[in-house]
């Protein structure tokens, strides 16, 4: 079977770059007309995505899959369909002064085959976005997307080979070992996006071939309340941005940063906030469901061991329901954790939040730089200069001011993370510059070619 697998991977690989030698440089129209394809795939097959999403996850609602991925994906396209000509231009740059009257301009071109490994938390956004910036940029596409989500990852595969020719864009479904044979293929550029643990295994195999890679991984994002925010609408933006997809989102913040001695109150309004989002648990259709039992009992374990250690642990369940065999999890808010547990070393990645109390800015800061570099961070508050001092003296991948989450939604800004968070970016322009050769072009004038830079060389360096 395995075998089998891998002779198809290698098969549709080898497909693939022989129609990039064929048409190593699609044009504009071919290019719109992969995007528009694309697009149409989204607009046609919305229901059954949403409800083989809502399937593999156990109860996740189309509002929130429409939300979080299909708008998202399709913003993008459209982004990329109206803004094409512009990024595919030649762009003129300048030329020093003894070149002259020679001319620079930069070229970008297809790379040739770039594969997209893709994870479960957000299925069609984190498969579709990539494949749109690499399709943009004159691209063919392998996608393998998450076994996580069956579902969803077979439907993909179906509806992409009724869209597109599986020399343009396909799908390869399968789990880790498919995966694994997937990124040892000599692809021209990867994108991965799936934990950080992963992502240095994918980072490994793409060195073997020289491929360049994209990593799009996770961590632990804090969210920071400053003494000078505006505490009604800070809460209710982090009760919003860790319960989305029930915290199963990569830029979720991951715990929570308050000023010394507001612990205890700040946890009663985020409680009453996120009782406001989700009055009801179990059958509430907006309330998403955990992935898997596995990932449901990784959650659980960490709660139990923090509370085990004398941490206090807020469930909020307010209608006060039992999930059954269902893999709902109810919000939960954490103070007094002790720092050395799975909880607060760990990426959460589900409806958990911690809480910690901080002294002055510089110790919060020296709290952030005392770990990994995050995907994301979020601060709150009015105080500017305190605000400068957090954007100057931190590094993270994006950073969202006064709100959650949403720095990812912005088509002309660059998503990524740095260091044990990723590497390189996408989005907009940036996604279809990682997917292009920028290629530097210096075109000689007849007036310039030959003279002072030959040999013999006495007489010009006399002269300078
Ligand atoms: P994962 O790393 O377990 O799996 C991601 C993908 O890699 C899956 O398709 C999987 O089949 C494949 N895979 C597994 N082992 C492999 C191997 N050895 N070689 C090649 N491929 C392999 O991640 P996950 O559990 O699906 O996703 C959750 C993680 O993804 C979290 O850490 C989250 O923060 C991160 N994430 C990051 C972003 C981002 O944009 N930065 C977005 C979403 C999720």
């Amino acid at each position: 079977m395995l075998q089998q697998n891998q002779d198809n991977l290698s098969a549709a690989f080898d497909r693939q770059k022989a129609a990039f030698a064929r048409d190593p440089f699609p044009d504009i129209d071919a290019r719109r007309d992969r995007l528009r394809r694309l697009l149409a795939l989204t607009e046609d097959h919305e229901a059954e995505f949403c409800g083989a999403i809502d399937a593999d996850f156990g109860g996740r609602s189309a509002h929130e899959t429409r939300l979080a991925e299909i708008i998202v994906v399709r913003a993008g396209i459209r982004h990329a369909l109206s803004h094409l000509s512009s990024w595919m231009a030649d762009k003129r740059v300048p030329t020093a002064m003894p070149f002259w009257p020679a001319r620079n301009r930069l070229v970008p071109q297809p790379l040739g085959v770039v594969g997209i490994v893709s994870p479960w938390n957000y299925p069609f956004q984190l498969a579709l976005a990539p494949a749109t910036a690499a399709l943009a940029a004159g691209n063919r596409v392998l996608i393998k997307p998450s076994e996580l989500t069956p579902r969803f990852s077979d439907l993909l595969a179906s509806l992409a080979a009724q869209h597109f020719a599986p020399d343009e864009l396909d799908v390869i479904v399968g789990g880790p070992d498919v995966g694994k044979a997937f990124v040892a293929l000599p692809f021209d550029h990867l994108l991965f996006t799936g934990s950080t643990t992963v992502g240095r295994q994918v980072a490994v195999a793409a060195a073997a071939n020289l491929t360049p890679v994209t990593l799009e991984l996770g961590g632990k994002s804090p969210a920071i309340f400053d003494p000078s925010c505006n505490l009604d609408t800070a809460v209710a933006s982090v009760a919003y941005g860790k319960l989305l997809n029930a915290g199963q989102t990569c830029i979720a913040p991951d715990y929570l940063m308050v000023p010394k001695g507001q612990g205890a109150a700040i946890a009663g309004r985020l409680a009453g906030a996120m009782a406001k989002l989700y009055p009801r648990i179990a059958d509430n259709p907006d309330y998403t469901a955990i992935i898997s039992d596995r990932h449901h009992a990784r959650l659980t374990s960490l709660v139990e061991e923090v509370r085990a250690r004398g941490a206090e642990v807020i469930e909020v369940n307010p209608a006060g329901e039992n999930f059954g065999n269902t893999r709902k999890l109810a919000p939960m808010i954490v103070r007094n954790a002790p720092y050395d547990t799975r909880l607060m070393q760990e990426e959460i990645f589900g409806p958990v939040l911690p809480i910690i109390e901080y002294g002055d800015v510089s110790e919060a800061i020296g709290h952030i730089n005392g770990r990994d570099r995050p995907l994301a961070l979020y601060w709150f508050g009015k105080d500017k200069a305190a605000r400068r001092r957090v954007l100057r003296e931190t590094v993270s991948g994006g950073v969202t001011i006064n709100d959650c989450l949403m720095h990812i939604a912005q088509e002309n800004q660059p998503f990524g993370g740095v260091g044990p968070s990723g590497m390189g970016a996408y989005h907009g322009e940036w996604g279809f510059r990682t997917f292009s050769k920028e290629k530097p072009v210096f075109v000689q004038s007849p007036l310039g070619a030959g003279g002072m830079m030959h040999p013999p060389y006495g007489a010009t360096f006399e002269r300078t």
